[in-house]
């Protein structure tokens, strides 16, 4: 028998979608994704972008308040040792999606540790082939792979990436090597300043390399940077290379200039990207019609319908604007409603 609904992805769009699909008696099957150290690297482990993070201060309903007690009853012990301590200051990103997986298997979604590799669309029910080598058939799918950190492609970024370079300080900063040394976060978004405000923690001095002289960062958190004094912009900068040696890693970064200013380099001895995402479509490429930028294409305003029937998007995978834990839950909401009704619509 096909499974009614099969969710591909395991962030706030596939967690919402795996809620309302359940409650919905349509027996949810969500692949959350593989345990790897290819998902590891990439920033995409089962969870999501959010997991990678610290505290969240703009998702409703979790002000600031002691969640402490409420987490330790709700959670199995076995994951509540997965996340760092709570902060007492609203929610912590780790906390909140283990929160909402909870809550999706409490309605009784079923949950696989796999990826899912390929996917055949053109014939119904479709077919999903999973990491383990497993094939399942489905009458409808909520895609919400989500997104990951990109890298500028730099040889020297590559050859240290694990040592000294990486796209995730919350997973990487606490690190040893990081601690009471200079550190550079390439980047002018909110995630760069976040990336850099968690570093300053650890480091002596954050740069924050950024291309331009304004960083794009909402307004709360470009003030949170500039109030911040191990926080230093390096305005107008761009990474020409990450300088380091086999023995020591990163040593440094030698800087270009966008303003006509000489070359610069600076001791650091860590590098942390934080330069955008790229959505996870590439087992789609040619199953699904997608973006030039790769994001999977909403078909209809205000559906999360794609170029195939049957198959919904939720979530960053095709949002390249608003790409925040709450639009991409609500969204996961749209799907799991979409896909109810088309399936009544179809009969199924
Ligand atoms: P994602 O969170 O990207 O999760 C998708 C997951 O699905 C992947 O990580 C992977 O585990 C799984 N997956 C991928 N491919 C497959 C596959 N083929 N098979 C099976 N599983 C797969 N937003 C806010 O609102 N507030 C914040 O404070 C905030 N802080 C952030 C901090 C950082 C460092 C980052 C990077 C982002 C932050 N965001 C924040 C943005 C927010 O995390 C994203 O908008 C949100 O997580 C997107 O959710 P999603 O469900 O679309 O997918
Ligand atoms: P982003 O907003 O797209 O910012 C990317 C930054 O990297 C920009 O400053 C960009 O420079 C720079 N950049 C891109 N390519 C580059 C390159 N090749 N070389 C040098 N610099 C490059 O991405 P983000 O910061 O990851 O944020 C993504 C989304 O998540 C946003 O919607 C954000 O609001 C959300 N988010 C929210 C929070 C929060 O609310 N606390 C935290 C993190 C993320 P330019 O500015 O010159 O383009």
């Amino acid at each position: 028998m096909p499974e009614k609904v099969v969710i591909i992805g395991s962030g706030p769009a596939g967690w919402a979608a795996a809620i309302y699909a359940a409650r919905a008696a349509l027996n949810p099957l969500v692949f959350e994704g593989a345990v790897t150290e290819e998902n590891r690297v990439a920033g995409t482990l089962p969870l999501g972008q959010l997991a990678l993070t610290t505290e969240i201060e703009n998702y409703p309903g979790f002000p600031a308040g002691d969640l402490e007690r409420y987490l330790e009853t709700s959670l199995g012990p076995d994951r509540r040792v997965m996340m760092p301590p709570h902060s007492k200051e609203g929610v912590s990103g780790p906390e909140l999606m283990e929160l909402m997986r909870q809550q999706a298997a409490n309605f009784g979604a079923r949950i696989i540790t796999e990826d899912i590799v390929a996917v055949d669309f053109a014939a119904h029910p479709f077919k999903l082939t999973a990491s383990d080598g497993n094939t399942y058939a489905a009458l409808a799918v909520i895609v919400a792979t989500g997104a990951r950190a990109n890298y500028l492609g730099l040889p020297s970024e590559e050859r240290f990436k694990n040592r000294g370079v990486s796209a995730c300080a919350v997973c990487d900063g606490a690190l040893p090597r990081f601690r009471n040394k200079p550190l550079a976060v390439v980047g002018g978004g909110d995630s760069a300043v976040e990336e850099a405000d968690y570093l300053s923690k650890f480091g002596s001095v954050v740069h924050m390399i950024h291309r331009r002289d304004q960083l794009r960062a909402s307004k709360i958190m470009a003030k949170r940077a500039m109030d911040n004094p191990k926080i230093k912009v390096q305005w107008n900068r761009t990474l020409a290379e990450v300088l380091g040696n086999d023995k020591d890693g990163v040593t440094g970064v030698h800087l270009a200039s966008t303003a006509g200013e000489p070359e610069l380099v600076l001791d650091v001895s860590g590098v942390f990207l934080a330069i955008g995402h790229t959505p996870n479509t590439a087992f789609l490429k040619g199953k699904l019609e997608l973006t030039p930028k790769g994001y999977v294409k909403w078909t209809t305003p205000f559906r999360t319908y794609t170029s195939v029937e049957g198959v919904f998007a939720a979530g960053d995978v095709g949002d390249d604007y608003y790409r925040q834990a709450i639009t991409a839950a609500g969204s996961g909401c749209m799907a799991a409603l979409d896909a109810e009704r088309w399936l009544a619509a179809k009969g199924f």
